[in-house]
């Protein structure tokens, strides 16, 4: 269950400030404000899901493919699809998910040797 706002509902509706990559209806990505790496983007569905398991479970078919589908649009367009990424959902307690708005890091970590 989502529960009321969340800083990325909030990004989402435009109460918080975001450094945007991208957006469309159903998706938005931007800079983390804490990047861990050269390239740290968030991407988020705009419908709330609490996490990896509710997206799962509660959107449909075509939400979650169109989701992922973006995913790889994204990083085209970032100009990193064919030199590499990674992607990184934290779900849950355990793994330290911080944003219970379901979410998925893009990260690029360029070699600096
Ligand atoms: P997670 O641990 O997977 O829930 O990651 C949450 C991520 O959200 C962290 O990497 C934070 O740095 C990032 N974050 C928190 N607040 C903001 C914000 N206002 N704008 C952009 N990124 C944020």
């Amino acid at each position: 269950m989502y529960h009321g706002e969340t800083v990325f509902s909030k990004i989402i509706d435009g109460t918080i400030p975001s450094r945007k990559v991208y957006e469309d209806d159903h998706v938005l990505a931007f800079h983390d404000i804490e990047p861990k790496a050269d390239v740290h983007v968030l991407i988020i569905p705009k419908k709330k899901y609490v996490s990896f398991n509710d997206f799962t479970q509660e959107a449909s078919d075509t939400e979650i493919s169109s989701f992922y589908r973006t995913i790889q649009k994204i990083a085209e367009d970032l100009g990193i699809a064919d030199s590499g990424y990674r992607l990184i959902t934290n779900h849950g307690a355990n793994a330290g998910q911080e944003v219970f708005h379901f979410h998925v890091h893009m990260i690029v970590r360029r070699h600096k040797d």
